[in-house]
């Protein structure tokens, strides 16, 4: 894509970070060109420096096209699909069809699409299959950016009161991020400009060690986020590098308010700040707190940034009550009546104008 040419004033000066000043290389050349026809060339070859009343040219970005409009129904949509599949337990038919679809969309959407299948070894000892799913928007351009959310579902309900051993439904802890990276896929494909996107889709997130289980220790952090830990090991593509990396996590509760991270603003406070600043201009900045809270203690950013580094942020929300996630986190309360297509729009709308403006 070109760069516009605006002529201010006196002297020869250019923005533009590729051209070499002094030298007819292109684009100056196309510079030189412009300012032949004008009769007005000097510094570049034939002119003299000393010469007077030489117009200035700034060269200026092309204008990006419009960001699309994030659908906040359709995100919705897309949550309540992967909820009707059942909980998305890995090993379990739910799981294996809840995947097939998500795949189906994401080619749908114009993705390449590579499923990565291994098995990974619980905190109990037990193997249980793994199904990391990533889906490439120009997958041949060097720059990358990086959208991630889990999309396996806690297989018990170690916070609720009852039916503590039966899975839940995971309709914002799962469903969530991964409807709202369903819905900004859909309008990647028209993304002519900037870095290529990846989303990646990770599995066993959510079947870590309960806390207060019997043989917790410094390990037990650990048996968390098994999908990312593998592929940070085994990248889809050997040697991945992004720009930046952004999670999605419990991103669609009703009221949700998003505070910095405090891990996040360890490993990337420039990505926080473009995010939360990007957010506020969209007029969010009541859902982005831009305060810093430490309530993660691990999430799939932490092997992202540690072995890829890859400077990447959780977009998790935070609820000052609890002083830490939503009441409904690892409860069956954790179902469809939690989920609010306004607080999908404000998320959804942020992470697509942050991505739409790079270029
Ligand atoms: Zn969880």
């Amino acid at each position: 894509m070109g760069k516009g040419i605006v002529i201010v004033g006196a002297g020869v000066r250019s923005r533009s970070r590729r051209r070499n000043a002094g030298s007819c290389q292109p684009p100056a050349a196309a510079i030189c060109l412009i300012l032949l026809a004008f009769g007005i060339l000097a510094g570049c070859g034939s002119g003299r420096p000393d010469q007077v009343d030489v117009p200035t040219v700034k060269v200026t970005e092309p204008a990006l096209p419009p960001t699309p409009l994030f659908d906040p129904d359709s995100a919705y949509a897309f949550v309540a699909a992967q909820v009707a599949f059942g909980p998305r337990v890995p090993g379990t038919k739910p799981h294996v069809d809840c995947g097939d679809w998500m795949v189906a969309r994401l080619k749908g959407s114009g993705a390449e699409v590579v499923e990565q299948t291994g098995s990974v070894t619980t905190f109990s000892g037990g193997r249980l299959p793994l199904r990391n799913i990533i889906g490439s928007f120009h997958p041949e351009r060097k720059e990358r950016i990086l959208l991630f959310a889990h999309w396996d579902t806690r297989p018990f309900a170690d916070k609720d009161d009852e039916r503590t051993n039966q899975p839940i439904d995971g309709a914002n802890d799962g469903g969530s991020g991964v409807g709202i990276l369903l819905e900004i896929a859909r309008h990647l494909a028209q993304k002519e400009h900037g870095p290529g996107v990846d989303i990646l889709f990770t599995d066993v997130e959510d079947h870590g060690q309960p806390s207060g289980a019997m043989g917790m220790d410094e390990h037990s952090i650990d048996t968390w986020c098994l999908g990312s830990q593998y592929w940070v090991k085994n990248p889809h593509v050997p040697n991945y590098k992004a720009r930046f990396g952004i999670l999605l996590d419990m991103v669609g509760a009703r009221d949700a308010k998003f505070y910095q991270e405090a891990l996040s603003m360890q490993y990337a406070p420039a990505i926080v700040r473009k995010v939360w600043k990007t957010a506020e201009a969209l007029g969010y900045g009541d859902r982005f707190v831009q305060e810093t809270k430490y309530f993660v203690g691990i999430d799939d950013h932490i092997p992202v940034n540690k072995t890829l580094r890859i400077p990447s942020i959780d977009l998790i929300e935070y609820d000052p009550a609890t002083q830490a996630f939503g009441p409904y986190w690892h409860t069956h309360d954790d179902n469809m009546e939690v989920i609010d297509p306004v607080t999908l729009k404000a998320v959804g709308q942020t992470v697509l104008e942050v991505v739409w403006k790079e270029n």
